[in-house]
């Protein structure tokens, strides 16, 4: 249970205000795990269990069972149970949590960030440290990537099966580092800059709660969606869009923005990129048809002037034809 405004933790708080910023919080905006947290009346300390759903005590309870003085939700001291580190108990996102095999980990979280990237980055400490989310990342390019390898291994060990291709093997190893290392660097620099344009435009518009940090962590949890690139045909359109989407909604959620302003700031980087590689696309392609059209005339002129000399040539020839009886006489 943290401050929404300022990261704060709230646990111990006697009262509904923040100690560290002031600003004032209700217990109806926190869910509890239920066995992880005891409701205390401020009177004598006796603790009682949350209900299910939101693990919060139900809101009509008004006295305490012991003392018998008033209770409630604006009352209740919310203090973890003995044994408990604070950190144990706002929820992780899938990965880090003992909970069954890796993968069955790494998917819940993907589906966590595709389907609610919201929730997903409010369980992403803010004091986490990046590398964190950078190894999250990078495991989700290498999947992506070894998914949409396998059609090209399948077809080289065809090959190699049938005897037609010995050196596929090594080509195909060459193709894979080369093709990591493009990729690699490539969204080094893309998820830098990417984020660091979200951070400045949202410093423009009026400012963010947290430091960069927040802003690189949201753009790189959401680099999760990449894994719908697996999808054949439209899965790099696909993964595209949908880590727009997901960072978008996590640097709202992250950095407490407004909607629209977070839309503006993650989507104008991106916009711009694709924009400005469309556009030199674009002008290459442009330049390229224009040199061939200016050749082609260049040729075209070439030809007429050699048609032209030839037809002079052979009307002087039939003019020198036509005179030279006259010289002789
Ligand atoms: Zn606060
Ligand atoms: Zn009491």
């Amino acid at each position: 249970m943290r401050c929404q405004s300022c990261d704060y933790e709230l646990w111990h708080c006697t009262k509904r205000v923040c100690p560290e910023c002031g600003d004032a919080f209700s217990l109806t905006e926190y869910a509890f795990e239920c066995g992880k947290v005891l409701f205390h009346c401020p009177h004598c300390d006796h603790g009682i269990e949350g209900k299910n759903p939101s693990g919060r005590p139900p809101e009509n309870i008004e006295q305490c069972a012991s003392c018998g003085l008033a209770v409630g939700l604006d009352l209740f001291i919310v203090r973890p149970v003995a044994g408990l580190q604070a950190d144990e108990l706002s929820p992780q996102l899938p990965i880090y949590t003992a909970n069954g095999s890796w993968f069955s980990r790494y998917f819940a979280t993907v589906w966590l960030i595709l389907s609610q990237p919201q929730q997903a980055i409010s369980r992403v400490p803010i004091h986490e440290p990046l590398q964190k989310a950078w190894k999250f990342f990078a495991i989700t390019i290498l999947i992506t990537l070894a998914v949409g390898m396998i059609p090209f291994a399948f077809i080289i060990l065809v090959g190699n099966i049938f005897g037609s291709s010995s050196l596929g093997a090594i080509k195909f190893a060459i193709i894979t580092f080369g093709e990591l290392l493009v990729v690699g660097v490539f969204s080094f620099f893309y998820i830098v800059m990417w984020s660091l344009l979200t951070h400045v435009l949202l410093h423009i518009t009026g400012g963010s709660s947290f430091t960069l940090r927040r802003t690189m962590q949201a753009v790189l949890y959401g680099g999760g969606a990449v894994i719908t690139g697996v999808v054949p045909c439209c899965g790099g359109l696909l993964s595209f869009v949908w880590w727009l989407v997901a960072s978008t909604n996590m640097v709202a959620k992250g950095q407490r923005v407004h909607g629209g302003r977070a839309s503006f700031a993650t989507l104008f980087g991106p916009l711009l990129i694709f924009i400005f590689v469309c556009g030199s696309y674009l002008m290459l392609v442009f330049a390229i048809t224009g040199l061939g059209v200016a050749r082609a005339k260049v040729n075209s002129q070439q030809m007429q002037q050699q048609v032209q000399q030839q037809v002079t040539q052979s009307d002087s020839a039939e003019k020198e034809v036509i005179d030279s009886p006259l010289e002789k006489q």
